[in-house]
């Protein structure tokens, strides 16, 4: 009966709007919460309206851009009420680039959102019942700009300026951010010169439509404590014409620049690399230091992108983990062996797997210069490597988890279950795989805390430390 009413109601309303099909339709919405990318909802007549750029407590005249079945989105066009939240944005392009969605809020703000954010997904995804008391303030930065080691921009043309930046939120139009506040300004500085040299240089840029030209991206990344800087070339082929005063060019702009790597991708993807890296001048690796602990990076392995606020993650990790000395540990999705160097010295043993093959090279090197010698990598997913270690009779007493936006494989959280590790430590940079993946493992085990890290600031990223125990 109700739903039938509801029907009609929406009947009307559609009706409403076919009237005036070509006027755009204008609602007033009482913002009442955050959504995952830092939109703001509210409703009209039930249905859940989406406006970037809104806050929570604000009246908001918006303008339909399209209606689902279940839900509106709309883009803001007046804002009634402003909340006292609400600061100015410093960024020029924050609305076209969308690679930041937070500038709007005051940054205590966004530290309470990104909590919230962990409590939402826990109360939708995880079936019993969790004390919010659990998820910890999140800890923040004093000057949450600057912060980023890694820029990965690419290279485009519009018509005879050379652009190297973003493709704008939901567009195909390249916005130019080689002054990005989020990024370190060493980074900029190499974007801003290698956009010159490109042009200086006329080497062909890629155009997507067409499948043709050089140079895809430059990826620049930072080590913050060394000061090295490696640059990388993504471009459609090998050798290409001026390859050699390319090189040149670079090495005399760019003296800063310690390792200069190429890798080639010719396919059509938006992923960032192809299969092939190439060494073209300087060393091929830089390294960066974490608290004393210096780490090896290839151009390949991932490392945390916020070096501060990194210490202060793994630093979180070590607490939960309360080691002794005595247990067998799991670094699974190991990185370039960050979190298994972390805590070796109050292990007595620690594993770690990952896909990537030359980050597990750099761990195996990064536990040899430090002299480490009670951990061990492997190639590999995560997901066959534990059933095996099982089998083997290695039982860890503590598995560290760090996976993907995508979360844990099934097959890796059975196999936890059947383990049985006292302690299950889950780093998470998605909230809504997190809470699927504690559900799974709520059978056997107890959440004890929970502590957001903003790893991302100005953005609606969230990354958090969960602790497991065992029942
Ligand atoms: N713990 C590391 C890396 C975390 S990022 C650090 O803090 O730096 C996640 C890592 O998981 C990436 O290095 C990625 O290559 C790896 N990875 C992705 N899928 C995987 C899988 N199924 N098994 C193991 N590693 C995987």
């Amino acid at each position: 009966m109700n739903k039938h009413k509801h029907q009609k109601g929406r009947q009307k309303q559609k009706h409403q709007q076919n009237q005036q099909s070509d006027k755009p339709v204008e609602l007033l919405i009482t913002i009442k919460r955050m959504g995952i990318n830092g939109e703001g909802i509210g409703y009209y007549k039930r249905k859940a309206v989406f406006v970037q750029g809104a806050l929570p407590g604000e009246e908001v005249i918006v303008v339909v851009t399209r209606e689902y079945p279940k839900y509106i989105r709309a883009e803001m066009k007046r804002i009634r009420t402003k909340s006292k939240d609400r600061v100015d944005p410093p960024c020029d392009v924050y609305e076209a680039c969308g690679g930041c969605q937070l500038q709007h809020l005051r940054y205590e703000k966004q530290l309470a959102f990104k909590r919230d954010l962990i409590l939402q997904s826990l109360e939708r995804y995880v079936k019993k019942e969790v004390d919010p008391s659990i998820i910890k303030k999140t800890i923040g930065m004093k000057h949450p700009w600057d912060y980023r080691n890694k820029s990965q921009l690419q290279v485009g043309r519009i018509r005879d300026n050379v652009i190297v930046g973003l493709y704008g939120q939901g567009s195909h139009r390249l916005i130019d951010i080689t002054g990005c506040l989020v990024q370190h300004p060493k980074t900029n500085d190499v974007a801003l010169q290698m956009k010159k040299i490109i042009a200086d240089l006329n080497i062909p840029v890629y155009q997507e439509k067409k499948h043709e030209g050089i140079i895809r991206t430059i990826v620049t990344r930072l080590g913050f404590e060394t000061g090295q800087i490696q640059l990388v070339l993504v471009t459609t082929k090998e050798s290409f014409p001026k390859k050699q005063l390319l090189i040149k060019e670079i090495q005399k702009r760019l003296p800063q620049v310690t390792s200069l790597m190429l890798n080639v991708n010719n396919e059509r993807t938006s992923l960032i690399y192809g299969e092939n890296t190439f060494h073209l001048s300087g060393e091929e690796y830089i390294e960066e230091k974490l608290d004393e602990i210096g780490f090896e990076l290839s151009a390949r392995a991932f490392f945390q992108l916020n070096p501060a606020q990194t210490i202060k993650l793994y630093n979180e990790v070590k607490k939960v983990a309360e080691l002794t000395g005595e247990e067998k540990v799991v670094d699974a999705y190991c990185g370039v062996g960050t979190i298994g160097l972390w805590l070796a010295s109050n292990a007595k043993e620690v594993r770690g797997m990952e896909v990537i093959e030359d980050a597990v090279k750099d761990a195996r090197k990064n536990a040899e210069k430090r002299g480490v010698d009670n951990v061990k990598y492997y190639t590999g997913t995560a997901e066959s490597w534990l059933p095996k270690w099982k089998k083997e009779g290695f039982d860890p007493d503590v598995i560290i988890v760090d996976p993907p936006r995508t979360g844990c494989d099934n097959r890796f959280l059975e196999t936890v279950k059947k383990i049985r590790p006292k302690k299950f430590i889950y780093v998470s940079c998605n909230p809504s795989t997190l809470a699927k993946d504690l559900d799974a493992l709520m059978s056997k085990y107890e959440i004890k805390s929970i502590q957001p890290v903003d790893m991302f600031p100005q953005t609606s990223q969230v990354e958090s430390i969960t602790l497991l125990e065992l029942k």
